[in-house]
C-alpha cells in the first residue's frame, strides 16, 4: 500500500546536515519526495511502501543528525500522487534570513575519525569539516551561506572535493567549507619576526616540537587566536603569565578527550553533555584533588576551565600533546587577534611562533564559557557555538538595536521575535574594544539585513556604549535601567511576562535615584519596574579604586557599622590597611568626596572577602569575590543574623548584625571556611526572607536571579534551594550570561515593550 507523508522539523536544523541525513535515509528506504529548507525549518514530503515510510519516520525520529536539536517534528497524511526518486529541493527564500547562519560546530565524530584513519583521505588534515560540524558564522561574508560568500571562496575545490559537495547522499554534500589536502587552506610556521619558519616540511610538527620545548605558541582558532603553551611546563605557564601581566587569573585548559579531563577535574552528567555538544565551551569543573595540573593553572580556586578540541587543528595537535593552556590571544581586554597583522603584534611580545593559516577569519569570536549548578546552566560568557542563534522575544515589533553595558559588551540585534546576540566584544573602556563594538554592529546589521528603528541602551549617561547609542540614527532612542534590563533578560528567557520578583544582585549599575544600584529587588513587568526592597547603603572610598581594591569597602562596611570600635577591629583584621589610609578613606566617606553610595552585591561580598584576607587589590574583575565562594564551606552552617527595615518600600536590607557576627568569629578564631559559608546562608536567607515577604503584599509566584553575582554557583544554589522551598517559581539564566554579557537583551525586550505599550 502507498503511504505519503508531510514532515515539518523545526528546531536547530539547518547547517548542521540534515537534509543529506534525510536524503540517505529516504533513498535507503526506496522513498520518492523531497526534502528541503523552508525559513521554519525542514520540510519533507516522502512517498512509498506503507511500511518503509513508517520506517524512514521512525530512524528520522531516533537518529536525527547529532548536531541537530529537535523542537517539533509533525508528520501529516498526504494522498500519494507517484514520483520516481527523492531529492534534495531548491531551498525556499523568503527574504527572512535571520536562521542562515548557524553559530560555528565543533568538529564531529566522523570527521574526528576521518583525520586519524590513515586510510582516509583526509587523514592528518587540519581544515576537514562535513554539513554536521565546522566553521560557519566566522567565515560567512555575506547571505546567503554559499562557498563564493564565505572566506572559502579564494579556494578550488578539487574534483574529490566538488564530487562530494555535489552528491546529495554524501555527508559533505553542500558543506560550503568543504576541502582537503590537494584543495584547501594550509597551515603556516612563523616566528617571532613574523616570517616563515625556513625549513619547516611539517608545520604541525614542528609546533609541537616547539610546545614541548616551552616555547609559547599563538594558534589560529575558529574565532580567533589562542596563546597556547604545555600545561604541565610551570616555567611555560609562568612565562605566558608574565606576558599577558595576568597573574592570578585562571587559564582554560584543551584536553585530548574527556577521559583526559577526566583525571583532572570531576565531571558531571550535565557538564559532559555540555563539553561535549556542539559549541563545545569552556566548562569550569571542579578539579580532581589528586590532578596533577600545576596550581598556576588556576591559583586559589578549586576548579579548572576544561574544554574539548573543536576544530579539526586542535584535534590534531592534542592527540601529539594534552593538555594545553589556551588563552584568548589578545593584550588583556582587547579584541582577539583574528588577522596576521594583529598576530603580527602578538608575535614577539606575547608569543615565540604562530601556527597559522590561510583561510582568513570574518568574524570575531570568543570561546564560550559556562558552569553548571546542579543541572542549571550559568553562562558566563556567551559567544562561540551560541553566536548568532536567535533567543524569541515575547512580542513582535520594530527591529532594535541594544548595545548593552560597558563592562563584558554584547550588544543585540532584534528582527519580529528574535534576538540575536553578538559575541562577547569587551570591555568598552578600552579604545579597541570600543572601536570592535562599532564595527560589529555595523558588520551585524548588514549581515542580518536589520535595520534598528529603536535603539535601547543604559540609563548611565557616561557609559561609552550611551553614547554610541545615542548617536545611532534611529526613530527612538531608550534608556533602561541596568537591573531592569537584567530582570527583563531572565524573563525573556523564560518567558515571563510578570510582574515578577527580580533578584539582582549584581556589580554597579546606574540606578533610577543616580546611585549605584547593585543589590535590588524589583517587582517588575517587561515594561516598568518598582524597587521594593535594596541591599543597605554604602560608601564606596575612591569609587572605582574600591572596587579595584576591596579593603576599601571592607574599611567602609566596619566604619558604617561599628563607628568608633571599627579601629581597633581593622587594625586586627585588615592589618594590610594603613592606620593612615584609614584616616583618609574615614575623610572622604565623612566628608562624601569622591566616596560614592552603593547598594552593590558585588561590593559587600568584595568587603567580606577582604576581612577573610583578600586584602590586596584585585588582578581582573570578580577575584575577591570567587576566593569567597572558594573559600565557603558548604555544610549547612546556620546565617548570622540580618535586618529587614520594612517601614516603607523600598524595605531595605541590612547586614550590619552580619558582620558584627563576622568580626566576632574572626576575632574568636573561628575558620575562615567557616565564616565564608554562613556569610552565603546569611545572603540567601535574607533574600529568601524578602521574597516571602513580598508575596503576602503583593502576591508574586515567580521569582527571577539574575547580576553578576549570580555567576556565584554557591549562593545561586543556596537561592534556589531556599526559595522553592516556600514555594516559589525560580527561574535562572540559561541561554544568557547573568552578568552584563545578558544585559542588551533585556534592554531590547524593555524598549520594545515600552514602545508598543
Ligand atoms: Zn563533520
Ligand atoms: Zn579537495
Ligand atoms: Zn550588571
Amino acid at each position: 500500500m502507498q503511504r505519503r507523508v508531510q514532515i515539518t522539523i523545526t528546531g536547530r536544523v539547518q547547517g548542521v546536515g540534515f537534509r543529506p541525513t534525510v536524503y540517505r535515509y529516504a533513498s535507503a528506504a526506496k522513498l520518492a519526495g523531497f526534502v528541503k529548507n523552508t525559513p521554519e525549518g525542514v520540510f519533507i514530503e516522502a512517498e512509498g511502501e506503507a511500511a518503509a515510510v513508517a520506517g524512514f519516520v521512525e530512524q528520522l525520529r531516533a537518529q536525527p543528525p547529532v548536531q541537530a536539536r529537535v523542537d517539533l517534528f509533525e508528520v501529516a497524511e498526504r494522498p500519494p500522487s507517484g514520483g520516481a526518486r527523492f531529492e534534495i529541493a531548491q531551498s525556499q527564500s523568503s527574504g527572512d534570513l535571520l536562521i542562515g547562519i548557524p553559530p560555528d560546530l565543533a568538529t564531529c565524530a566522523d570527521c574526528a575519525r576521518d583525520i586519524r584513519d590513515t586510510t582516509n583521505r583526509r587523514h592528518g588534515y587540519a581544515f576537514t569539516n562535513c554539513t554536521c560540524c565546522g566553521p560557519r558564522y566566522t567565515i560567512v561574508r555575506a547571505l546567503p551561506y554559499d562557498r563564493a560568500q564565505t572566506s572559502m571562496s579564494g579556494f578550488k575545490m578539487c574534483a574529490d572535493c566538488r564530487a562530494e559537495y555535489t552528491f546529495p547522499a554524501d555527508r559533505r554534500f553542500d558543506a560550503q567549507p568543504n576541502a582537503c589536502a590537494v584543495c584547501g587552506p594550509a597551515l603556516r610556521l612563523l616566528n617571532a619576526e613574523s616570517e616563515p619558519v625556513p625549513g619547516v616540511g611539517d608545520p604541525l610538527a614542528a609546533a609541537v616540537a616547539l610546545l614541548r620545548e616551552g616555547h609559547v605558541l599563538a594558534l589560529k582558532s575558529l574565532g580567533g587566536y589562542h596563546l597556547c603553551c604545555d600545561a604541565t611546563n610551570v616555567a611555560a605557564l609562568q612565562r605566558l603569565r608574565a606576558r599577558k601581566h595576568r597573574p592570578t587569573k585562571p587559564f582554560a585548559v584543551m584536553f585530548a578527550s574527556l577521559a583526559h579531563i577526566r583525571q583532572h577535574g570531576e565531571v558531571s552528567a550535565a557538564e559532559e553533555q555540555e563539553l561535549l555538544s556542539p559549541a563545545a565551551p569552556i566548562v569550569i569543573v571542579r578539579k580532581r584533588a589528586d590532578s596533577t595540573l600545576p596550581p598556576d593553572i588556576s591559583p586559589d580556586t578549586h576548579d579548572v576551565g576544561a574544554f574539548l578540541p573543536y576544530t579539526p587543528l586542535h584535534h590534531l595537535l592534542l592527540a601529539a600533546i594534552s593538555p594545553l593552556v589556551m588563552t584568548s590571544g589578545n593584550q588583556s581586554e582587547e579584541p582577539l587577534a583574528m588577522d596576521e597583522s594583529e598576530v603580527a603584534l602578538l608575535l614577539g611580545s606575547f608569543a615565540d611562533y604562530a601556527l597559522t593559516h590561510n583561510r582568513p577569519i570574518l568574524r570575531r569570536c570568543d570561546d564560550s564559557v559556562l558552569k553548571l549548578a546542579g543541572d542549571r546552566r550559568i553562562l558566563i560568557r556567551r559567544a562561540r557555538g551560541f553566536v548568532p542563534g536567535a533567543i524569541k522575544l515575547p512580542m513582535n515589533g520594530p527591529p532594535v538595536l541594544a548595545v548593552g553595558g560597558d563592562l563584558k559588551n554584547v550588544f543585540a540585534l532584534t528582527r519580529h521575535q528574535q534576538a540575536i546576540l553578538s559575541p562577547h566584544i569587551g570591555n568598552l573602556e578600552e579604545f579597541a574594544s570600543f572601536t570592535f563594538l562599532k564595527a560589529a554592529v555595523e558588520d551585524l546589521a548588514r549581515l542580518l539585513e536589520i535595520k534598528p528603528e529603536l535603539v535601547a541602551h543604559d540609563l548611565h549617561p557616561d557609559y561609552a556604549a550611551t553614547h554610541f547609542a545615542r548617536e545611532f540614527p534611529a526613530h527612538a532612542h531608550i534608556a533602561v535601567q541596568h537591573h531592569h534590563a537584567h530582570v527583563a533578560a531572565c524573563m525573556v528567557e523564560h518567558n515571563l511576562r510578570g510582574p515578577v520578583i527580580g533578584l539582582a544582585l549584581d556589580g554597579m549599575g546606574y540606578g533610577s535615584d543616580e546611585t549605584i544600584w547593585g543589590g535590588e529587588v524589583l517587582l517588575a513587568d517587561l515594561r516598568i519596574f518598582h524597587r521594593v526592597a535594596h541591599l543597605a547603603p554604602f560608601r564606596l572610598p575612591g569609587g572605582d579604586e574600591a572596587t579595584r581594591n576591596p579593603i576599601r569597602t571592607a574599611w567602609s562596611l566596619l566604619l558604617g557599622e561599628l563607628g568608633a570600635e571599627a579601629e581597633g577591629v581593622a587594625a586586627d583584621l585588615l592589618p594590610a590597611l594603613a592606620e593612615a589610609d584609614r584616616a583618609t578613606l574615614s575623610k572622604m566617606i565623612a566628608r562624601g568626596i569622591r566616596a560614592p553610595v552603593t547598594t552593590s552585591a558585588g561590593r559587600l561580598f568584595d568587603g567580606v572577602a577582604a576581612l577573610l584576607g583578600f586584602q590586596h587589590p584585585i588582578s581582573f574583575e570578580g577575584e575577591a569575590a570567587i576566593h569567597l565562594q572558594t573559600l565557603a564551606e558548604t555544610a549547612p552552617l546556620p546565617p548570622y543574623p540580618f535586618a529587614i527595615e520594612k517601614q516603607r518600600e523600598p524595605w531595605i536590607i541590612g547586614f550590619g548584625p552580619t558582620l558584627r557576627g563576622i568580626v566576632q568569629d574572626l576575632r574568636a578564631g573561628k575558620a575562615r571556611g567557616e565564616v565564608a559559608g554562613r556569610f552565603h546562608r546569611t545572603v540567601a536567607a535574607a533574600l529568601v526572607e524578602v521574597c516571602a515577604a513580598l508575596r503576602t503584599r503583593h502576591a508574586r509566584q515567580d521569582v527571577v536571579l539574575t547580576g553578576g553575582v549570580m555567576q556565584n554557583d554557591f549562593l545561586l544554589r543556596l537561592l534556589v534551594e531556599g526559595l522553592q522551598a516556600r514555594g516559589f517559581k525560580v527561574h535562572s539564566h540559561a541561554l544568557v550570561p547573568p552578568n552584563d554579557g545578558g544585559l542588551a537583551l533585556g534592554q531590547a525586550a524593555v524598549a520594545l515593550a515600552q514602545f508598543l505599550a
